[in-house]
């Protein structure tokens, strides 16, 4: 229970396996983790491919559907809420029920341990879109060929680049804090789990081996593949298209058409213009579904000191030219 500033130096685990433990996310990573992520991205991508032929002739049933859905909006909200404006952003407090949750949640979309998501999330905010920045799209200039470069590598590429973020740098709050320093170990456990409940409930549902196979196949890997393109779309799309009613010092925009599936995240303009706000989508008709979880989680109780947005704070960080379109 004691969580002093220096209860990482005795703390025998953190020892024995200082950081580069692969489930911590080491900050170089080795070959076999390599091929690991490639599995990762790739398989539930094929099966994304696969998925729409497949849906034609046999083996989708609306409980597939449902437990693609349920999956996709707990890892979605797990990132949004958890590792982005939580532990990331630090845009409310938590009680340990709520931030041990969250940790666990995030985790289950399988876009690597909660630690190092953090520690590279923090770094795109210190250089976005300059150098130093993990995943710019603009990191290869302005030209069109040079764009569409950059958008692969914001998409997808950068992960696989071998310079990772120091997270002891980025990351010293998360790592010093035992609950979660533990989910982050845990992740393969975390990714485990995520992806064996769909198949377990839809053999137990279906009690048969082509239930568990199908809900498999849509509650798992098309629900991973398809999570993964729309979160790694506010690092790509978001950083090269989009409305900008907010001053940041990069090109984060605000894109409409990704606000249901981001979970609110794509108001990523605003998200850099005043980054620590519980809220990205602040203006008029913008659905931001983390935003209204925080507040039932607020008004449960669980969540305090919620950084809600404030007008006169918004109207600061707005464009003179913005004014009118309000
Ligand atoms: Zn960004
Ligand atoms: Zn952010």
């Amino acid at each position: 229970m004691t969580a002093s500033p220096d209860v990482i130096e005795d703390a025998p685990k953190a020892q024995e396996a200082p950081l580069p433990s692969a489930t911590l996310g080491g900050d170089s990573k080795r070959s076999v983790e390599q091929i690991a992520l490639l599995l990762f991205i790739t398989v539930p991508f094929i099966a994304l491919v696969a998925a729409v032929p497949l849906a034609w002739g046999w083996g989708v049933s609306w409980l597939d559907l449902g437990l693609m859905v349920a999956m996709y909006y707990i890892g979605c909200h797990g990132i949004t809420i958890g590792f982005h404006r939580y532990f990331t952003h630090g845009s409310f407090k938590a009680k340990r029920p709520l931030r041990i949750a969250l940790a666990i949640m995030g985790s289950m979309a399988v876009e690597g341990p909660v630690v190092r998501w953090v520690a590279d999330h923090r770094r795109h905010h210190r250089f976005s879109d300059a150098e130093g920045d993990p995943h710019s799209p603009w990191r290869f200039g302005e030209t069109v060929p040079a764009l569409m470069k950059g958008l692969w590598w914001a998409h997808v590429g950068w992960m696989f680049d071998e310079e990772q973020t120091p997270q002891h740098k980025y990351a010293p709050d998360l790592i010093k804090d035992p609950d979660i320093r533990a989910v982050s170990r845990q992740f393969v456990l975390w990714t485990s789990v995520s992806l064996l409940i769909p198949p377990f409930v839809g053999g137990l549902a279906t009690w048969s081996w082509q239930g568990a196979v199908t809900a498999f196949f849509w509650g798992s890997l098309v629900r991973v593949a398809l999570l993964h393109h729309v979160t790694w779309s506010i690092n790509s799309i978001c950083h090269a298209v989009g409305k900008r009613p907010f001053k940041s010092r990069d090109r984060s925009g605000n894109v409409w058409w990704l606000a249901i599936l981001s979970c609110g995240e794509s108001w990523h303009n605003l998200h850099h213009a005043d980054p620590t706000s519980a809220r990205h989508g602040v203006l008029k008709g913008q659905l931001d579904s983390s935003a209204r979880l925080i507040r039932w989680f607020e008004q449960a109780g669980w969540a305090y000191d919620v950084r809600w947005p404030k007008a006169d704070r918004l109207e600061s960080r707005r464009k003179e030219s913005a004014a009118q379109a309000a």
